[in-house]
């Protein structure tokens, strides 16, 4: 155990060396580029679709994830990192971010100011999981909604867009995972066949699946265990049972899917986790990932905006998983590690005006220029301006000064230039 402290009369132990908290990460250096020109790629390729950025609170009344993620799913069951506040507010950090961008469609009625809101988020997200490889317990996803179209083509062009996106990324090993799951009324009539199936092998089941056969007999189909795939091989399918409204709606998603060459996989599976899932539901998975495969997953949920206080709206997105995307990137090809375009090295106290009129005046030329601040040698500084790649040094020295010059060397090919104070910026300007 550490030394302990007190803090305004509290008696704190303290730890030898704090820690970061179990299933959550730090982010550092290169891995920082990484995010930063994802999300970049991600701003830039859903505008091109006509979808704008919503940001929602990090945290939200607890009631808002029951009433929409439904009380017998794992997330709200188990995950989700709850409290209650010194006003006695139930509280919880998203597990989720769907359920809170229809809070908010709601809230700011966007639905009487445009008929179709097509929304895109980049969040932060808590789910008390068991972490591993691609599964954490604070984890990012970017996800788009579109809220208020019911027609295939929207369902379509939301599965084209997450697909496209991951070819974007010259990821490799995609599979489209897709289902429909139907109406509320036809998932019920299915739940009772499913069920009726499944009891006479109740007792090989796992206690978790024999619980959920009363709970949610849907997700035994997402069964990761060997035995229970068995079991499930000949269980009747959903699609067996839609209508002929959402037989026509799902032949026209995949006709459409078809017309852009975009192949999938009819997964007599796939239910999803969510309660408030209905007809088209699909996931991407990349072979590249191992266990956790999915990159994405999402479907329709028309009955979400009515459930949470709204008019009856029909509504398709899907959500990504950012460190998963990661795991699946093929980080070789992607040119994301920007060189420096400059480093200043200062050799003298005296001179730091100089050096810092000279870096600020580059800089606003939208040069990326890199100065030392530690006062280490020439010989360090230049050392240090090779391990970040830089393209130029701009030496500063007495000779510098007494001339009105700079040096200016060319880190790759090792020449030297020597150049007036007021031609530095023209000289770069010129190289771009
Ligand atoms: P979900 O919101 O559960 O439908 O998940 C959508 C996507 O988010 C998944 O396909 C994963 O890529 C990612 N994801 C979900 N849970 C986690 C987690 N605990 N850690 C990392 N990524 C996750």
């Amino acid at each position: 155990m550490g030394k302990s402290i007190f803090i305004k009369g509290e008696h704190i132990i303290m730890s030898k060396s704090l820690k970061n908290i179990k299933g959550t990460q730090d982010i550092l250096f290169d891995d920082n580029n990484i995010w930063q020109y994802l999300e970049s790629h991600i701003h830039q390729f859903l505008n091109k679709y006509g979808f704008s950025q919503i940001r929602t609170p990090i945290f939200e009344n607890t009631n808002l994830f029951s009433r929409s993620i439904g009380t017998q799913t794992d997330i709200v069951s188990k995950e989700m990192y709850s409290w209650t506040d010194q006003g006695g507010n139930n509280l919880t950090l998203k597990p989720e971010v769907t359920a809170s961008v229809v809070r908010a469609y709601i809230q700011h009625n966007l639905g009487k100011k445009y008929p179709i809101n097509k929304l895109y988020y980049i969040d932060t997200l808590f789910r008390r999981e068991r972490p591993q490889k691609g599964r954490y317990r604070q984890f990012n996803q970017f996800g788009v909604e579109a809220i208020g179209s019911e027609h295939p083509e929207q369902d379509a062009e939301i599965i084209a867009l997450a697909y496209n996106f991951y070819k974007s990324l010259n990821i490799e090993n995609l599979t489209l995972k897709i289902n429909s799951i139907g109406s509320e009324e036809v998932r019920n009539k299915y739940k009772l066949e499913l069920k009726k199936y499944l009891i006479p092998y109740k007792d090989k089941l796992s206690t978790l699946s024999q619980k959920r056969l009363d709970t949610n007999p849907l997700r035994i189909l997402d069964t990761k265990i060997d035995f229970e795939i068995e079991i499930i091989k000949n269980a009747p399918h959903i699609i067996d049972f839609l209508n002929k409204e959402d037989k026509d709606h799902f032949s026209k998603v995949l006709s459409l899917l078809d017309s852009l060459s975009i192949k999938y996989d009819i997964d007599h599976k796939l239910v999803r986790g969510l309660d408030y899932y209905c007809r088209t539901v699909f996931e991407i998975q990349s072979s590249k990932l191992g266990s956790q495969d999915a990159l994405c997953g999402g479907g329709r949920y028309d009955y979400l905006v009515e459930e949470l206080g709204g008019k009856p709206t029909p509504a398709i997105g899907f959500a990504a998983g950012i460190e998963r995307l990661i795991l699946s990137l093929n980080k070789k090809e992607l040119s994301i590690f920007k060189r420096p375009n400059i480093y200043i090295i200062n050799t003298e106290e005296k001179y730091l005006e100089t050096s810092f009129e000279i870096t600020e005046s580059l800089r606003n030329n939208n040069l990326t220029v890199i100065n030392d601040t530690l006062r280490r040698s020439l010989k360090s500084q230049m050392k240090d301006a090779n391990r970040l790649k830089a393209l130029y040094t701009i030496i500063i020295g007495e000779d510098e000064i007494k001339n009105n010059k700079v040096t200016i060397k060319d880190m790759d090919k090792g020449t030297q230039s020597y150049v007036s104070f007021d031609k530095i910026n023209s000289y770069f300007l010129k190289k771009q």
